[in-house]
């Protein structure tokens, strides 16, 4: 036992199922907006964060989150924003650890810059996290300093380092840039791989006004994949995460290798996923405007059940799929930046 724990939930409802028959057992939260970087696809240059008031307190983020565990989520992700950056961000994810090890949920997970995982790493173990996933789109500093507008790749490859000493399993996740980091992806993958990191490759989706040209930086991962099977073996690997990711084993280093490609590929028929916003709006698919504002719920004094009976309503209108395109000097397909949503 440890001081966070308090009784999970023993009797289960009703699992999440949405209008479209499908169970909704993975909920992303969002803790904050904010971040110490400013990588130039998800942010721009002089962002306008959100008040204090506007976010959910650690509380209302707890009572939320473990409501949907009652509901038969399984996977809980914390994001951001950097999540790391919320201050008494530790309790939360300690508190929510109790769910774990309740039995109540399989897993308890973080997608993070890796700037404070020195400081964060053995904590997170602690409290249940084993699996990370750390954004790091290159190894080169000049590159990192600029994609992320100041940020030092060395601070992250120490926050790597801590991660594993605690025992924590990582995942790489890497923006695909046309013209920044395209030319090193074969590096990179075959540098996590060697580290026993699985790699992620991921499409820019068009999320939030941001300075760049995003049909410039768009990199089709079809593409990708064509010039990494001109000198490796990807062997596809059935490992489906209810997600937009699909996996394959790079036969020569061993290691897997995601892609992600929420452009090109519909994924939406076994999508499992809701995100929450640290502003308590709950998006039930990433690429549609949809949105359920449990912040209102919260405040307005509902009790459990109140708040369990708002969050069926919305995964009841969970939509069919969605529709991302990218087009030239057109206004982003969603006005959200990812730092909102949580990525
Ligand atoms: N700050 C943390 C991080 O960078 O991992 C968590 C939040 S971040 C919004 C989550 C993921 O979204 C990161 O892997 C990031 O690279 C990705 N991301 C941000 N903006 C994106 C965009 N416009 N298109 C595709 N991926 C994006
Ligand atoms: Fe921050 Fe993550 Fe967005 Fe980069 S991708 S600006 S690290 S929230």
């Amino acid at each position: 036992m440890t001081p966070y724990d308090a009784p999970s939930p023993q009797v289960r409802t009703e699992p999440l199922i949405d209008g479209f028959g499908r169970a909704v057992t993975y909920l992303r939260v969002s803790v904050t907006d904010r971040c110490d970087l400013r990588c130039v696809y998800c942010m721009a240059e002089h962002m306008t964060f959100l008040p204090k008031k506007d976010l959910l307190s650690l509380e209302e983020l707890d009572r939320v989150g473990s409501a949907f565990v009652e509901l038969g989520v399984r996977k809980l992700r914390i994001t951001g924003g950097e999540p790391l950056v919320r201050k008494g961000v530790m309790g939360l994810i300690a508190r929510l650890g109790r769910h774990l090890r309740a039995g109540a949920l399989e897993e308890l997970t973080l997608t993070t810059n890796g700037t404070q995982l020195e400081a964060f790493a053995g904590q997170l173990a602690d409290a249940g996290v084993r699996r990370v996933n750390v954004s790091m789109d290159t190894r080169k500093p000049d590159l990192f300093r600029r994609l992320t507008r100041g940020g030092d790749v060395a601070k992250v490859m120490r926050g790597l380092q801590a991660a594993r000493e605690a025992g924590l399993q990582v995942k790489i996740n890497a923006v695909a840039l046309a013209q920044d980091n395209a030319a090193e992806i074969p590096d990179l993958i075959a540098w996590a791989h060697g580290e026993g990191m699985d790699i992620t490759l991921i499409e820019t989706m068009p999320l939030g006004e941001v300075e760049a040209d995003r049909t410039e930086q768009f990199l089709s991962l079809k593409e990708v994949r064509r010039e990494l099977e001109s000198f490796w073996t990807l062997q596809d690997i059935p490992l489906s995460t209810g997600g937009p990711a699909r996996y394959v084993r790079v036969a020569e280093t061993g290691g897997r290798l995601g892609f992600i490609t929420p452009l090109s590929h519909n994924f939406c028929e076994a999508c499992n996923r809701v995100r929450l916003t640290c502003t308590g709006t709950l998006h039930t698919c990433l690429g549609r405007e949809d949105a359920s504002d449990l912040r209102a719920v919260l405040r307005a004094g509902a009790d459990d059940a109140a708040l369990k009976d708002a969050i069926r309503l919305a995964v009841d209108a969970k939509p069919k799929g969605h529709d991302f395109r990218i087009e030239r000097a057109a206004a982003p397909a969603l006005a959200r930046h990812m730092s909102t949503t949580g990525g």
